[in-house]
């Protein structure tokens, strides 16, 4: 066959897609009637389609690019490994250089006694270390009945079998048989969706408190581990109100289970700090991490453990691992990842400058008729669409309807931002300028009055 190139012509690139290849998280038929959109490079935060045009990036890939696209050092650093040693196993008693220094690096740069890292390829497959990590900890503990694990409905922890079954989104659990056995689910701290006529500080405290109900219920005896989000993305940037994090970590305390908190998208400067953890002052035991560890640009994630947890795992031999684990290429990349966000001090810009910025600019858009509330950490935040803002109404359509015609219509705009239900997300390359922020939030506004008009038109406003 002949292959197809970047400068084909759009309609070819989408005929081929269509009759060969399965979209994650896309219903099939409805990608064919339209056509995906085909991007072809990107530079900075603009991505470039085949029709040639230029769409700013306000998701950072998949809140992954970091760094943003295009730097050379990255791609320069994966071609001299590729020639050095394109791969090696760290199975069965040997190493190689950049897994070691890449687990040095991040026990140096991970708070506190987290000094100690088991490597994936993505972040459903260290949610599934964890997962098994957990029940090994507590078994070779001699506390075999410590099995189940409590998460959030609406937090997102990956689309494997175990890290999906972690996850509480109820569209995964209705396919495939999920969630599998010894895991448990609370509530989210969702104050603007269903805190009710509670303010936030009770709404917070309330929801944390379902984790305590949650311990008992199950018998505090067989309780492992609690995971969550620092600030759940997947959901919707769903910020927590400032009283529930304080109330977790009471609880965990008290009933002595593990903390395991998924920074796959709080971590490497998202939220103005290189963990999330450190912005939200939670102590984990361990630390879930992929995307921003690489920018994106290599396919690595992995657990950081406590010197504890590493203690007794290395005791025993965990039977436990994949081909891939610490792959050689994507650690060279994620070092040099690392050391460029460092010497560029990106996370402290994050902090004392881009992040304030972007939260003004980002809560102005609550002038807009359509939005209810702005809620913005760091480089990630959200805003509510709402038909009656002083009620925090949902839309008198299906959930998501008012979402996905701002979506398109941001995408029509040249602007990406992604939608969950009725929240619009941003989470954009942590290098993006104040210039950049600001074309952001034009977009963002424009796109906003036209799905205005389209939903009145509807009949919905
Ligand atoms: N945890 C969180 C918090 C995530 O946001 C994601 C991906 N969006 C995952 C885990 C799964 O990561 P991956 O897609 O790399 O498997």
């Amino acid at each position: 066959m002949t292959l197809l190139t970047p400068n084909s012509p759009t309609a070819e690139l989408q005929a081929l897609d269509a009759a060969h290849h399965m979209h994650p998280f896309t219903h099939g038929q409805g990608l064919r009637d339209k056509g995906a959109r085909v991007i072809t490079r990107a530079e900075g935060v603009w991505l470039t389609d085949s029709e040639g045009n230029r769409i700013l990036d306000a998701m950072a890939g998949l809140w992954c690019v970091n760094l943003g696209y295009g730097r050379r050092e990255l791609a320069d650093v994966a071609a001299r490994q590729m020639m050095e040693l394109p791969f090696y196993n760290t199975f069965f008693q040997t190493t190689h250089v950049p897994a070691l220094n890449l687990a040095a690096k991040l026990a140096e740069l991970a708070p506190g006694d987290l000094n100690h890292v088991f490597f994936a390829s993505s972040g459903s497959e260290a949610n599934d270390t964890n997962l098994r990590l957990v029940r090994t900890y507590w078994a070779e503990k001699g506390q075999p009945e410590r099995q189940v694990i409590i998460s959030r409905w609406n937090g997102y922890h990956g689309s494997s079998v175990g890290s999906g079954s972690l996850g509480g989104m109820k569209g995964m659990h209705a396919q495939g048989g999920l969630p599998i056995p010894g895991i448990a689910h609370i509530d989210q701290p969702d104050w603007w969706g269903e805190g009710g006529e509670m303010t936030p500080e009770e709404f917070g405290r309330a929801r944390a408190r379902q984790l305590e109900e949650k311990i008992r219920e199950i018998g505090p005896e067989k309780a492992a581990a609690f995971i969550a989000e620092p600030v759940q993305g997947a959901g919707g940037v769903i910020v927590p109100p400032e009283t529930y994090w304080p109330e977790i970590r009471r609880i965990v305390d008290e009933y002595g289970i593990l903390l395991i908190a998924d920074e796959v998208i709080c971590g490497f400067g998202r939220t103005g700090n290189w963990f999330g953890s450190q912005t939200m002052d939670i102590r984990p035991d361990i630390m879930t991490i992929a995307k921003g560890l690489s920018s994106g640009y290599q396919p690595i994630g992995g657990s950081i453990v406590s010197d504890e947890i590493a203690a007794v795992i290395n005791g025993t031999e965990f039977n436990h691992g994949y081909t891939y684990s610490g792959h050689p290429v994507a650690s060279a990349v994620a070092l040099e990842n690392l050391r460029i966000l460092e010497e560029e001090q990106i996370v402290e810009t994050v902090r004392t400058r881009t992040a304030p910025y972007l939260k003004e600019r980002f809560e102005s858009l609550t002038a807009h008729p359509l939005v209810g509330e702005a809620r913005i950490v760091g480089m990630m935040g959200s805003i509510a669409l709402t038909p009656d803002k002083a009620r925090r109404a949902p839309f008198a359509a299906e959930a998501g309807t008012a979402g996905l015609i701002t979506r398109e219509r941001c995408f029509a705009n040249n602007l990406v931002m992604r939608h969950v239900g009725d929240r619009m997300i941003v989470s954009p390359p942590l290098v993006i300028s104040q210039g950049e922020i600001d074309t952001l939030i034009e977009r963002a506004w424009q796109s906003l009055d036209e799905a205005q008009a389209e939903l009145a038109a509807q009949g919905l406003l």
